[in-house]
């Protein structure tokens, strides 16, 4: 008896305050259609690996599309789709997305946001574990784990809100309701904020200050770089180190590695050059001197090599005996 009393307060309950505070109430008014008017379509690029089937996405994104559409006038539209295979990236949320703008790059004005549907793995503080994720540099690259509409809408609105924190009220709320109905649905102040940045251009990265925006892109560009570099190509990752620097003009990293490319392709003047200017910016780069030497050695400059070793030691960088054997012999052959 009790039990019935308490489902029918529940359903009661429900039926009455349901979708308070959320958008839901408000679709069918006109005023609110008009400001969706006109339709954003976004061009999607679509992701998978083997964790979901491609016409099951397809049919989840249709969905999705339409949940979006009727609340800020946004569609989802598929044009194009690759299937992916992992390296080692899947524990490691940042080197996912690099992975996946690295993927994309060259053809990153054919579409607006990539959704790729992975099981990935990756602990946040306290072990929670999130089901979605969209990069913070350009706000485009969207991940999801499970086929839950909260998750890909969550995610996406996310492209349109930046930095903004979690809301405490349906879809943006940071962790999905285990209990109720859908949380599909925007607050009405989370919708005005996605609807002022509907038309964003999503080749460009936002972010709030100037000076962060600059460290955030340069920071982005070096890694890209630094994907390019593990699969030895060696122009890409040249050019984007280029791009990098030229953001960032004192990014000693970003000169440390530039010159490691030069250096394995035995362009030892250009590499020097930038390990002269990464120490310039931080002359406590220890690997750096040891990179340099290296380059001196290759050169027959065999005193300025171990000048750097030297340095290099005194840093506490431990050179490697192969290599020590080898200038000892180059630099004194008897
Ligand atoms: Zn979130």
């Amino acid at each position: 008896m009790k039990v019935k009393k308490l489902l029918f307060l529940l359903v009661l309950v429900c039926l009455l305050g349901c979708y308070a505070g959320s958008v839901k109430p408000l679709l069918n008014r006109p005023e609110f259609k008009a400001e969706n008017e006109p339709i954003r379509t976004l061009r999607v690029l679509l992701i998978t690996d083997h964790s979901y089937q491609k016409e099951e996405i397809e049919k989840f994104v249709s969905k999705c599309s339409r949940l979006a559409e009727v609340q800020v006038g946004i569609r989802l539209e598929i044009i194009d789709w690759y299937q992916i295979k992992w390296e080692d990236e899947l524990n490691d949320i940042i080197k996912t997305e690099i992975r996946i703008a690295r993927d994309t790059w060259s053809k990153r004005d054919k579409f607006d946001i990539a959704i790729t549907f992975v099981y990935f793995v990756h602990n946040l503080a306290g072990g929670h574990l999130p089901l979605g994720a969209t990069d913070t540099f350009f706000w485009r690259y969207i991940f999801v784990r499970e086929l839950d509409p909260y998750i890909l809408l969550h995610e996406l609105f996310h492209a349109f809100l930046f930095e903004r924190d979690h809301s405490k009220d349906w879809v943006m709320r940071g962790a999905r309701p285990s209990y109720g109905s859908e949380w599909y649905w925007l607050t009405p102040e989370d919708r005005k904020e996605v609807l002022r940045n509907k038309w964003r251009d999503f080749n460009v990265m936002p972010a709030a200050g100037q000076e962060e925006k600059r460290s955030k892109e340069s920071w982005f560009y070096y890694h890209m770089g630094a994907a390019y570099l593990q699969k030895r190509e060696f122009d890409q990752a040249i050019s984007l180190f280029n791009k990098s620097l030229e953001i960032n003009p004192r990014y000693a990293e970003a000169y440390e590695t530039r010159g490691m490319v030069y250096s394995s392709r035995e362009q030892y003047d250009q590499a020097i050059a930038d390990f002269n200017k990464a120490l310039e910016i931080d002359p406590r780069l220890a690997e750096v001197y040891f990179s340099r030497g290296r380059a001196h050695y290759f050169k027959g400059e065999y005193g300025k090599s171990w000048e750097d070793i030297k340095r290099a030691e005194d840093l506490g960088y431990k050179i490697p005996a192969e290599f020590l054997n080898k200038l000892r012999r180059a630099s004194d052959p008897k």
